[in-house]
C-alpha cells in the first residue's frame, strides 16, 4: 500500500505546499483523504487518474479540507460512476450543501459523491479492502480522525487537531500515524489558537514517544509562517526516536 501526499500544508497554500490531502493506493484502487484544491489536476500529477478513485473521507468542515470537491465532481461529471463520501453527518451535510451550490447533482452529471455519514466509533466496511472507523476529535464539532484498515496496513489520520491523547492510544498499534503538525512550539505565544486547534512538533514528539508510534508522519505544516522543516524534526527527535517521515507534496510512502 502507498500513500502519496496531494498536499501537506495548513490552511496557507505555498509555493510548493496546497492544503493537506493525501491518496492511499492499494492496487488499482485510489482512496482520496481530505479534498482541497486542483484534485482532478493533482491526481494525474502524481501519475494516477482521478476515475480511479473509489472513495472520498472528509475529515471535518474547514474549507482547507474539502473546497475542491464541486470542481472536482464538475471535472469528471461524464463518467457514469457513484462513489461513497464518508465523513460525520455534520461534515457530509455541508458537503452536499456545497456540491448542491453547484448544481452538481442533477440528473445529467453522471459522476455521483454517495453520502455515507459515519457514526463515532463504528468501524465500516467501504470495501472488501478496506474499512474505516471515525473517530472524534476536538478541532470542531464536524472533526473526525480516521483510522483506515486494508488487509496491508492500519493507517490512522488525525485531521485538524490538538493533541488528544485516545487518538494517539489508539495509533499505538497502526503502520503509521499521519498527525497535524501545524508549526513548531515557539510560535504557541504568538499565536495562542494553535493549543486549542492544532498540534506542534514539540508536544507531538512527546506524545509519539509516550505512545509508541510506530511511523510517524507530521502534515499540515504552516508553511507560510517562517520556520523550516528541519525545525520540525529537531523538535520531534528530542523525544521520539521512531520511524518519522517528513511529507512534500507529493511525495510517496510505502506501507508497511
Ligand atoms: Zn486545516
Ligand atoms: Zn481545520
Amino acid at each position: 500500500m502507498k500513500i502519496i501526499f496531494l498536499g501537506t500544508g495548513g490552511a496557507v497554500p505555498t509555493a510548493t505546499r496546497d492544503n493537506t490531502s493525501f491518496l492511499l493506493e492499494s492496487g488499482a484502487d485510489l482512496w482520496l483523504v481530505d479534498g482541497p484544491g486542483s484534485l482532478t489536476q493533482k491526481i494525474f500529477r502524481a501519475g494516477r487518474r482521478p476515475q480511479q478513485v473509489s472513495a472520498v473521507f472528509i475529515s471535518h468542515v474547514h474549507a482547507d479540507h474539502l473546497y475542491g470537491l464541486p470542481a472536482f465532481i464538475h471535472s469528471l461529471m461524464l463518467e457514469e460512476k457513484t462513489v461513497p463520501l464518508y465523513g460525520s453527518a455534520e461534515t457530509i451535510d455541508f458537503c452536499l450543501r456545497l456540491i448542491d451550490l453547484f448544481g452538481l447533482r442533477r440528473e445529467k452529471i453522471l459522476y455521483r459523491l454517495e453520502p455515507r455519514p459515519i457514526l463515532p466509533g463504528r468501524r465500516i466496511e467501504v470495501s472488501p479492502g478496506l474499512a474505516v472507523t471515525g473517530f472524534p476529535v476536538p478541532h470542531h464539532s464536524s472533526s473526525l480522525a480516521f483510522i483506515l484498515e486494508t488487509p496491508e496496513a492500519r493507517v490512522v489520520y488525525s485531521g485538524d487537531t490538538p493533541l488528544h491523547r485516545p487518538l494517539l492510544e489508539l495509533a499505538a498499534g497502526a503502520d503509521c500515524l499521519i498527525h497535524d503538525c501545524s508549526t513548531p512550539s515557539r510560535f504557541l505565544e504568538a499565536l495562542p489558537f494553535l493549543r486549542s486547534l492544532h498540534s506542534n512538533s514539540l508536544e507531538l514528539g512527546q506524545a509519539a514517544r509516550e505512545a509508541g508510534i510506530r511511523l510517524l508522519v507530521p502534515c499540515h505544516f504552516f508553511s507560510d509562517l517562517d520556520f523550516s522543516l528541519e525545525e520540525i524534526e529537531a523538535e520531534i527527535r528530542k523525544s521520539y526516536q521512531g520511524r518519522l517521515f517528513l511529507p512534500a507534496d507529493f511525495s510517496e510512502l510505502e506501507l508497511p
